[in-house]
């Protein structure tokens, strides 16, 4: 699209990566380049002492940054930053400076040089989320620079409120913003899953990533129009655009209101079809945050939070401290614990996980937790000693086949004679689970239904495993849209064999909290719905417009058009009667 500005109201589309509205004058962060100079006539021991107290200085500031984002956005947010710390340190890469250190070069070019080489090693991985690191890198890297050449690195000013648009944002400089001044962010490049859209979504700001060089072309000032809920960013909307964005935006507003003024009461539909609505967290402080917004209890724990960004194994003793502070939040509130889902996009180094060409399609989950039993036994007695006097569940990811469920459980049968021959107590009752996110074990829902107590559908993997689309492959996340009907007629048939087997079925995927899905899935006879606290008030809202008779009605329908675009587009055109 042209930058010319006499064009008005232009809208640029990109990838919807954090829901909302906002509008102001763009603040652009363009990227510096620098030169760094190579020579400086001093002793190599003077270039690794100058190098060392960069380091130092760079540690202090990380520190201070994890503890902003901790703070304002939560801790599974913050934990970024110890991968950061972690790099500081990397031995290769102090030996790669500290080499060229000795053959007269300065301490600015042997840092830069030695970052440059890993992240340039970085990009040439195969795996996505591996090569994203290399951004990791350079902001790390840049970091110590500034602090070598005497640049500054305070916060960045906004003078005002702004949009700010940036080619992408490194987590530093994202952290590095005044909060309370941002209203939105737009990225050219970046996608769903990126930094970008992961802070935005816990400060609650929308968020447009993906929307390519167009985006950079805008002056410091000009007024934009951010929809970070449908990926829409109009610049210099003319009056009536302007005007109609406000109106949506201060209904918007008004019903943000009132959603969360009833978000702890149940949802139940206008027929009394009551649906059970929790929680999706990874963290501890999450468990507060989720009973704010009308969490009924958790329906997904993801474990994953605690083996990453470390460098040994978790103790059953650090697994125990987190299990036991979630489950004391939620008293007796329902929680379905998820045993460990690393590998995959989930990368743990102390495992030592080979390098495989399709890390989603290889050794992750379930299928390391049944080859590495030590490391799943460490979890599952950990679990068992934290359940008495609560109604902890347990589940388990990715499971394929039934053999994979039945060596799981005798795991857990294990676990629970450890612990009980050690003399602690454990629940009684405990229902054991699993997710259904690869198409095998949709497709064989009845005989899983035998042996599981429940099932809940994660339909961020069985999307990207029904349409073969990589979910954290931007150029193929045009696909990758749970709506798809072939999505759901896979959850249609799970409950179908789950109700006639007398189980519960949740969905836990990003589907369940999309604003679209929420009436199908009510029409879909889903007992459960387990999303991000903040999407829990809109959730339930919706729940309260519709009667479960005509949400089956538009289910129906639903499965019966040819695309997840068709899907949307006939929900949307169906509002509750
Ligand atoms: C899913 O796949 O839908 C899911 C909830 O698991 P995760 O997103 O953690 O892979
Ligand atoms: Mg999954």
């Amino acid at each position: 699209m042209s930058s010319s500005r006499e064009t008005r109201s232009r809208t640029l589309t990109g990838i919807a990566a954090a829901p909302g509205l906002a509008a102001g004058p763009a603040a652009v962060w363009r990227d510096q380049t620098v030169t760094v100079p190579r020579n400086s006539g001093r002793q190599p021991a003077t270039e690794t002492a100058r190098l060392t107290a960069a380091r130092a200085a760079a540690r202090d500031e990380i520190r201070r940054l994890r503890a902003k984002v901790a703070a304002e956005a939560g801790q599974a947010e913050a934990a970024i930053f110890d991968a950061h710390e972690m790099f500081l340190d990397d031995t290769a890469l102090l030996q790669h400076a500290q080499q060229a250190i000795e053959t007269g070069v300065n301490a600015e070019a042997a840092w830069a040089d030695a970052i440059e080489f890993f992240a340039a090693q970085l990009e040439q991985l195969p795996d996505p989320t591996l090569r994203a690191r290399a951004a990791d890198v350079r902001d790390v890297g840049g970091r110590v620079l500034d602090h070598l050449l005497g640049r500054r690195t305070a916060g960045v000013q906004l003078d005002v409120p702004s949009i700010v648009v940036a080619r992408d944002l490194a987590p530093s400089q994202i952290a590095s913003f005044p909060v309370a001044r941002v209203l939105a962010f737009c990225t050219a490049e970046g996608g769903p899953t990126s930094h970008t859209a992961i802070l935005a979504k816990a400060w609650g700001k929308p968020a447009v990533v993906g929307l390519g060089k167009a985006v950079l072309e805008l002056s410091d000032g000009t007024l934009v129009q951010v929809d970070g809920t449908r990926g829409e960013v109009v610049v210099d909307p003319d009056e009536q655009t302007a005007r109609a964005f406000s109106q949506r935006r201060a209904l918007a507003e008004r019903q943000a209101v009132s959603e969360r003024s009833a978000a702890a009461d149940p949802a139940t539909t206008r027929d009394h079809r009551r649906m059970e609505v929790v929680a999706n967290i990874g963290a501890v402080e999450e468990a507060a945050v989720a009973l704010e917004y009308g969490a009924e209890g958790v329906g997904l724990l993801r474990t994953e939070f605690l083996y990453l960004n470390r460098r040994t194994a978790p103790t059953e003793e650090d697994h125990l401290a987190v299990y036991t502070a979630i489950l004391r939040a939620m008293g007796s509130r329902p929680v379905v614990a998820r045993t460990m889902d690393i590998g995959g996009d989930k990368p743990v180094p102390y495992l030592d996980l080979p390098k495989e060409a399709n890390p989603f399609l290889g050794w992750r989950a379930i299928r390391i937790s049944l080859q590495r039993p030590e490391l799943l036994a460490v979890q599952l007695r950990a679990l068992l000693r934290a359940s008495p006097g609560h109604d902890l569940r347990i589940m388990f990811p990715m499971i394929a086949s039934p053999e994979e469920l039945r060596a799981a459980k005798a795991e857990l049968e294990r676990a629970r004679r450890d612990v009980a021959s050690a003399g602690h107590p454990v629940a009684i009752s405990l229902q054991v689970g699993m997710m259904v996110e690869v198409p095998s074990a949709a497709v064989l829902a009845d005989q899983f239904a035998r042996e599981a107590d429940f099932f809940s559908i994660g339909t961020n993997d069985l999307t990207q495993y029904t349409l073969a689309a990589d979910r954290t492959n931007e150029r193929v996340a045009y696909l990758s849209d749970a709506c798809h009907p072939a999505v759901l007629r896979q959850i249609r048939s799970v409950v179908q064999a789950a109700h006639a087997a007398g189980r519960w079925v949740g969905v836990c995927g990003e589907l369940a909290g999309d604003p679209d899905a929420v009436p199908l899935l009510l029409g879909l006879d889903l007992d459960e719905l387990s999303m991000a606290p903040v999407a829990i008030p809109a959730a339930k809202a919706i729940i309260r417009r519709w009667s479960w008779g005509d949400a089956q009605q538009l289910a129906a329908r639903a499965l019966d058009v040819d695309s997840a675009m068709a899907v949307r587009n006939l929900v949307r055109a169906s509002p509750p009667a």
